[in-house]
């Protein structure tokens, strides 16, 4: 990568060629590298991120109001009941609060959700200028909670103390301070937590249903349709099992400690991982009744499955794609899941991947993949080019260039309205592919990617030396 015109010295780290026989590793787990335009969130948005499914929760956003802007409405996700969630509130804080404080402000907020909405449950996220000023949100909070007698809960998300990852611990702690006592009484039956799936497109309602075919009970899911009281609920669950790891193993490890509950990691994105995920939980069960309902629950839903995708595969084999996710197991599954397909990854990224997610990435791929820790657009685009991948995978950021590029786009992240997950949704992501990068569609514009990519050296040489 040293000749490489494109990417900043201080990236370069970052970016690995996989290179079966050399031992080297990818730079991951860092902070994002100032003027490469990074395509992660900041901590608030993170934290928004995991704690914004809670349904029937009020989310104050203390701060301007730009920050609020981040909402339901781009960052859907679905509620079988309450709504509450689907609204933001802002402090709205302006310069002279900037210069006197914005506590008064606050309290003024939470007086006036208190007597429109009576809520249980408040999250008061901490924003950049707050972390400046220095409000004290845990004083407000606490105040605020005795006089209502309701939980108010800070979220510390100043959006500059880390990155999106730090604002995925933040929600941690905020659940974690809403969770109550484990109950004395044990259950006769065996229930989990389902940590990390946020019910985008009904996926936790889809995981919900498989589990309850084999005869294990989901206590909650965390955080999509979950409400405040099965969430203080969480500790009375004999098992947490982990989807989105970025977000949720730290929440897992902690709950370990605080009500010695264990937990796995499980992946439901493919017929393989569901699959082998199912089977895992009812091993993890020990009960032989569970063991024989998964066993044939997966045979029949395979079957069905792979009937399903036999129908695509002639239409995908051969096709290249590069995937850029915000976590490292959704990166690994859907190399899995891309196989299947008959597609080779020859670009593979993640905002927060972890090391040893990075190890099975370069294991699971072949020589030559582009592996890419917090990567950016022009690096993006440069290895779309040079690789001449046929799809994109990614999240809303990513999908502008796709299509400036001519490359079909599959959104991964918060934009769709079908479930990808599970059995059902393995099917519906094939089903995606196909229609996206098959579609006649390529064929009327002026192609500057896919088959038609020109990949030029001295283009990308010249316009560096040009800025
Ligand atoms: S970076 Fe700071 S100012 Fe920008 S959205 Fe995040 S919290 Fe708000």
């Amino acid at each position: 990568m040293s000749k490489n015109p494109i990417i900043l010295e201080e990236r370069k780290s970052f970016v690995l060629s996989n290179q079966k026989k050399q031992e080297s590793i990818i730079d991951c787990e860092k902070d994002s590298v100032s003027g490469a335009v990074s395509q992660r969130a900041c901590v608030y948005c993170g934290a928004r991120v995991v704690l914004n499914p809670v349904t029937d929760a009020i989310h104050l956003i203390h701060g301007p109001i730009g920050c609020a802007s981040y909402t339901w409405d781009i960052r859907g996700s679905l509620s079988s009941d309450n709504e509450n969630y689907r609204n933001s509130y802002s402090t709205d804080l302006r310069e002279e609060d900037i210069i006197f404080g914005g506590e008064k402000r606050l309290e003024a907020a939470i007086d006036e959700i208190m007597e429109s909405k009576s809520p249980k449950v408040i999250f008061v996220y901490a924003t950049c200028v707050v972390g400046v000023i220095g409000d004290d949100l845990k004083a407000i909070s606490k105040k605020k909670s005795q006089e209502y007698n309701i939980k108010v809960i800070p979220v510390q998300s100043s959006g500059f103390a880390g990155n999106k990852k730090d604002g995925y611990k933040a929600a941690c702690h905020a659940l974690l301070e809403l969770m109550g006592p484990k109950e004395e009484k044990e259950k006769d039956y065996f229930e989990i937590n389902y940590l990390g799936d946020f019910n985008l497109a009904g996926e936790a309602w889809i995981i919900r249903n498989y589990l309850s075919e084999i005869g294990v009970k989901v206590n909650v899911t965390v955080t999509g349709d979950a409400t405040c009281e099965a969430i203080e609920k969480a500790g009375n669950a004999h098992l947490n099992m982990v989807q989105c790891a970025g977000s949720m193993t730290y929440l897992a490890k902690q709950m370990q400690l605080k009500y010695n509950i264990p937990f796995e990691q499980v992946s439901f994105f493919g017929v393989t991982d569901t699959a082998k995920s199912l089977e895992k939980i009812a091993l993890l069960s020990g009960d032989k009744k569970i063991i024989e309902r998964a066993q044939n629950f997966v045979r029949e839903q395979v079957e069905t499955a792979n009937i399903e995708l036999k129908k695509y595969l002639e239409r995908l084999k051969g096709k290249k794609v590069a995937i850029y996710v915000g976590g490292g197991f959704k990166a690994i599954s859907l190399i899995k899941q891309f196989e299947d397909m008959g597609i080779r990854s020859v670009v593979v990224g993640t905002q927060t991947g972890k090391e040893e997610e990075y190890k099975k990435i370069k294991e699971l791929t072949e020589e030559g993949t582009i592996i890419l820790d917090d990567t950016n657009p022009s690096e993006l685009e440069y290895f779309l080019r040079k690789t001449k991948a046929d799809i994109l995978v990614g999240g809303v950021k990513e999908r502008p260039l796709a299509h400036k590029l001519g490359v079909a786009f599959i959104d991964h992240n918060h934009e769709r309205k079908h479930p990808l997950c599970g059995f059902v949704g393995a099917v519906n992501f094939a089903k995606e592919v196909d229609l996206t990068v098959n579609s006649p569609v390529w064929s009327f514009i002026e192609k500057k990617g896919g088959e038609a990519y020109v990949y030029e050296e001295e283009f990308y040489t010249l316009e560096r030396q040009s800025l």
